[in-house]
C-alpha cells in the first residue's frame, strides 16, 4: 500500500479475516465472546490469534489499531477506553521502583499531571515537571537520567512546542523511554516517532474521531514495546468499546481532509485576531511571533489547528461571560470537532491543577483555547471578536 496519509487514512485498517468478501464498511461487533468447533483454534484465540473474548482481542479494535499504527507510522498500535487510560497503562508498562524518576511538562494537560502526580506519589517515583520547550531541556534529562520522559508535541493550552528530536537524543543517551502525546497536531501534523520518540499517544476522542461522538486512546510504537502494553490491556481491561473503535475509524477515514482545513483555518483565524487591540496576545505556533515559531517550523509539518489567546484585562468573570456570549462558537471543554470549540483553560483543562502549578506554568486566568473547527473562519473571528467586546462590557 501507499505510504502517504491520505491514502493510509482511507484504506488501512479495512480487511479483517481470510474471507474473500471485504466489507466497504466493517460491521460493528458486538459479540464480547466467540466459541470455536476446534479446542486448538479456542486455544490460540486466546493467546491473542482470533477473537475468543473482547478484553482479549476485538475486531473494531484491531481494524482501528492498524490504521492508527499506519498513520503514526508504527509497527504496531494498542487502543484504549481514553487518551487517560492510554497514559496510565504508558505509564504502568515502565516497571518504576521507588527513587526513580520521571519527567513531565509543566505546562502540559492538568489532569495528565494530576494522574502522574498520584502514580509517583504511590510508587515513590521522583516528578519533574518542566517547561520542555525551554532551552537547555536537553542537558536537565541528562542530569536527571529519568527512567519515563513525557513531552507534549503542542502543549495544552499555551501551545509550546518543543524540540523533540534535541530530547529525543537526550533520552536515548540517558537510557530513559521518550513518550509524546501528540493528541494537539494529530498524525498528520507531526509523526512523533520519526522524530524519536519511543511511544506516540494520541487522544483519539479528538481529531482522530474528530465528530465529539467517543472517548478513546490509543499508543503506538515498536512491536515488541506495543506487545506489552497489550498483555497488561488483557489484565486491566482498559478495552475500548466496539462502537467507539468503530466510530473512530470512521471519523478518521477523513482525518487528512479535516485537518488541512481544521489548521488553515486556524492560521487565518491567528492572523486575524491578532489584529485587534482587545487581546493581549495571540498564541499560535505558525505566527512569527510564537516563541517556538522556529523549532515549530522543524517539528511539525503546519501551525497547528489550535490557536489560544489572552483578553486583555480579563479576569476570571470576564473570561466566563466571553464564554457566555458566543454564538456561533461553542463552550466546551475538549477540542477536535468539526465545530469550534472554546475553553476557560484555568477552570477547565487546567482545573486539576494547583493555584501554584497554574501560576508557574502561566496559565493566566485571561486564557482562552479554540479549537478552530470547519466553519467559515471568518465567521469565527467575528464571532469570538464580539464575544470578547461583550466580555469586557465594551
Ligand atoms: N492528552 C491531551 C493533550 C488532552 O487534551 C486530553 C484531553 O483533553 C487527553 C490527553 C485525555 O484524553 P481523554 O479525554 O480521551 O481521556
Amino acid at each position: 500500500m501507499s505510504t502517504k496519509q491520505k491514502t493510509l487514512a482511507v484504506h488501512a485498517g479495512t480487511r479483517l479475516t481470510g474471507s474473500r468478501a471485504v466489507p466497504i464498511s466493517p460491521p460493528v461487533s458486538v459479540s464480547a465472546v466467540s466459541w470455536f468447533d476446534s479446542s486448538d483454534d479456542l486455544d490460540g484465540a486466546l493467546d491473542g490469534k482470533d477473537f475468543a473474548y473482547a478484553r482479549i482481542s476485538a475486531p473494531n479494535t484491531l481494524l482501528l489499531e492498524e490504521a492508527v499504527a499506519a498513520l503514526e507510522g508504527a509497527e504496531a498500535c494498542v487502543a484504549y477506553a481514553s487518551g487517560m487510560a492510554a497514559l496510565r497503562s504508558l505509564f504502568e508498562a515502565q516497571g518504576f521502583k521507588p527513587g526513580d524518576r520521571l519527567v513531565m511538562p509543566a505546562d502540559g494537560y492538568g489532569v495528565t499531571r494530576a494522574l502522574y502526580k498520584n502514580l509517583c506519589a504511590a510508587l515513590g517515583v521522583e516528578l519533574h515537571a518542566l517547561k520542555l520547550a525551554d532551552a537547555g531541556m536537553d542537558a536537565r534529562i541528562r542530569e536527571l537520567k529519568p527512567r519515563l520522559v513525557l513531552a507534549e508535541s503542542i502543549t495544552n493550552p499555551l501551545l509550546r512546542v518543543a524540540d523533540l528530536r534535541l530530547l529525543a537524543k537526550s533520552c536515548r543517551d540517558v537510557g530513559a523511554a521518550f513518550a509524546v502525546d501528540a493528541t494537539f497536531p494529530s498524525p498528520t501534523g507531526q509523526r512523533a516517532l520519526e522524530l524519536g520518540a519511543d511511544y506516540a499517544v494520541q487522544s483519539t476522542s479528538k481529531w482522530l474521531n474528530g465528530h465529539s461522538d467517543a472517548l478513546g486512546g490509543t499508543v503506538s510504537g515498536s512491536r515488541a514495546r506495543i506487545d506489552v502494553l497489550r498483555s497488561a490491556r488483557i489484565l486491566t481491561g482498559d478495552v475500548l468499546g466496539a462502537f467507539e473503535a468503530w466510530l473512530t475509524l470512521r471519523g478518521l477515514r477523513t482525518l487528512p481532509v479535516r485537518m488541512k482545513a481544521h489548521v488553515e483555518h486556524a492560521a487565518h483565524v491567528a492572523r486575524r485576531l491578532a489584529e485587534s487591540p482587545l487581546l493581549e496576545r495571540v498564541i499560535y505556533p505558525g505566527l512569527s511571533s510564537h516563541p517556538d515559531h522556529a523549532v515549530a517550523r522543524e517539528v511539525l509539518h503546519d501551525g497547528g489547528p489550535m490557536v489560544s489567546f489572552e483578553i486583555r484585562g480579563a479576569a476570571r468573570p470576564e473570561a466566563l461571560r466571553f464564554l457566555e456570549a458566543l454564538q456561533v462558537c461553542k463552550p466546551a471543554p475538549s477540542l477536535g470537532d468539526v465545530g469550534t470549540l472554546v475553553m476557560h483553560a484555568a477552570s477547565a483543562s487546567a482545573r486539576r491543577m494547583t493555584p501554584e502549578e497554574r501560576e508557574a506554568a502561566g496559565i493566566r486566568e485571561s486564557l482562552i483555547r479554540v479549537s478552530v473547527g470547519l466553519e467559515d473562519p471568518d465567521d469565527v473571528v467575528e464571532d469570538l471578536l464580539q464575544a470578547v467586546a461583550r466580555g469586557v462590557g465594551r
